[in-house]
């Protein structure tokens, strides 16, 4: 591992922040969170978001003036480190208005990300 990797990893979340390789997107999945704008409470517990998640297959299906959800799934391939970021943003006709972003390094979602995959 070099020093310049370990110092930038910090500032890009697909960074491992473990060694500083560059981690894999292993999932994605998209979610709306039936929460109307501006009533959005900033959290970092995965029980907020594993009993309020739905699972929706694109923006569309998401009614006007609620949040939308994206969780990844990353993993490093040189240290085999896991991170999932729930990224919770409002979709504004062409644009994502990012509210708030979590990272969960403990599994916190595997299980609930494991039964809502569409495998896309
Ligand atoms: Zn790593």
């Amino acid at each position: 591992m070099s020093f310049f990797r370990k110092i930038r990893a910090p500032f890009h979340e697909d960074w491992c922040n473990e060694c500083g390789a560059t981690m894999d997107v292993m999932q994605k999945q998209l979610f709306m969170l039936p929460v109307m704008v501006d009533q959005y409470e900033p959290t970092k517990k995965a029980s907020y978001f594993t009993s309020n998640l739905i699972k929706v297959g694109k923006k569309s299906e998401i009614p006007v003036g609620y949040y939308a959800c994206g969780a990844h799934s990353y993993r490093c391939p040189d240290c085999g480190a896991k991170l999932v970021r729930l990224s919770v943003f409002l979709p504004v006709r062409d644009e994502e208005k990012y509210e708030d972003f979590i990272f969960f390094k403990n599994g916190e979602m595997d299980e609930f990300l494991r039964r809502n995959y569409d495998g896309k």
